[in-house]
């Protein structure tokens, strides 16, 4: 797996965010060039580790090859030996954990919320900033809108001081309101997909998934809000046996009441968390079943609404629909299985999450060669 956390040794008191910069040998004028406050370069490599230098600090990076972080942005933390890379410059998969609180306690919630809580929206400024030209990065949680002033300050500044990056948010959706007007319209929204999580038109089933009652009826009031606020939807539907049976009639309530979201993503699940710990009553096996979902996407579609498939190995979804399902799993969690080997499809499938269990539960599973 790709490590998201590498060692280092920095002689700083606080945590502080830095730019890995590698030049050719020769090239110090261009380097000069630049060089941004928070770039650090490469000065050495020996058996100890690299060496970096810059005005924002200097650090030592160990056990990891120079050339699989050049460009990437760091939050080192000096007094852990460890930095967290918040940007990996060769990913599209960026994706900021603004904090580990929420108020719901999804049934298959694949990071279950924790109370501890540290504002690290400075540093994610920081970071955003020094991001690669065009890039796209995920906040989620947690529930990132339970720190909406500063999310909301985040984002306006970031999407203002880089025209060229923008953002896909994911958020349970509880916690818009009327006042949120001024800053929402100060936010550039053509450049921010919120991701929203729907898992039922029926109001009951949707609050025992999440875990909070009332939490339907709320959604819907946000997302009306939402609508008028002009913001990007894509509703996320993660199908489950207490919602798979009833995806028909979802779909017949989005395309109904709901019809102004840009997508409707059907989601498999993630063994982890409370998801793992709920597996065994959860998990649907979709390559089996999958007529609710196909019948589901179709209904959608004809009405003018884009669909997706999130996190279905390719092999289990039947081929009209291979187009509807994107390699979604995040490069530094995505693993193969033996059965994948020659297979053709391999380079467009997203595969399996690293944590999937060995008996992958689906029954129409396979290499196509
Ligand atoms: S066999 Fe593996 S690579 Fe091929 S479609 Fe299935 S999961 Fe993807």
């Amino acid at each position: 797996m790709i490590p998201l956390r590498i060692k280092v040794e920095a002689n700083a008191d606080r945590p502080f965010v830095v730019r890995m910069r590698s030049f050719e040998a020769g090239a110090r004028q261009q380097r000069a060039e630049q060089l941004n406050p928070f770039d650090v370069t490469l000065e050495r490599v020996s058996s100890e580790g690299a060496d970096y230098v810059g005005e924002g600090g200097s650090i030592r990076v160990l056990g990891i090859d120079p050339s699989k972080i050049d460009g990437d942005v760091l939050l080192v933390n000096p007094r852990r030996g460890t930095a967290d890379r918040l940007i990996r410059s060769s990913s599209q998969h960026n994706t900021f954990l603004v904090t580990e609180r929420c108020d719901q306690v999804c049934l298959m919630c694949s990071q279950p919320p924790k109370q501890h809580h540290v504002d690290l929206f400075p540093y994610f400024e920081a970071a955003a900033l020094l991001a690669p030209e065009g890039a796209t990065i995920g906040i989620s949680g947690g529930e990132p809108t339970l720190f909406k002033a500063q999310l909301f300050g985040f984002l306006e500044k970031v999407l203002e001081a880089r025209p060229d990056l923008s953002f896909h948010v994911l958020t349970n959706g509880q916690h818009f309101d009327q006042d949120d007007w001024g800053p929402m319209n100060r936010i550039d929204q053509g450049r921010v997909l919120w991701g929203i999580p729907l898992y039922s038109s029926d109001p009951a089933v949707h609050d025992e998934i999440v875990g909070k009652t009332g939490a339907h009826t709320q959604l819907m009031e946000n997302l009306a809000l939402l609508c008028r606020l002009g913001a990007s939807i894509e509703l996320r539907t993660v199908l489950m046996r207490p919602n798979a049976y009833g995806l028909p009639q979802l779909a017949r309530f989005i395309a109904t009441a709901l019809p102004f979201i840009r997508i409707w993503a059907l989601m498999q699940m993630e063994n982890i968390g409370f998801g793992r710990m709920n597996w065994k009553i959860l998990f649907y096996d979709s390559s089996d079943g999958f007529d609710v979902v196909g019948q589901s996407i179709d209904f959608v579609r004809t009405r003018g609404i884009n669909a997706r498939l999130y996190n279905f190995p390719l092999c289990t979804v039947p081929e009209p629909y291979h187009h509807l399902a994107p390699a979604t799993i995040s490069d530094w969690k995505r693993a193969y299985r033996e059965e994948c080997y020659g297979c053709a499809l391999k380079p467009q499938c997203g595969g399996f999450f690293e944590w999937h269990p060995r008996n992958h539960g689906y029954s129409k599973f396979g290499a196509l060669q």
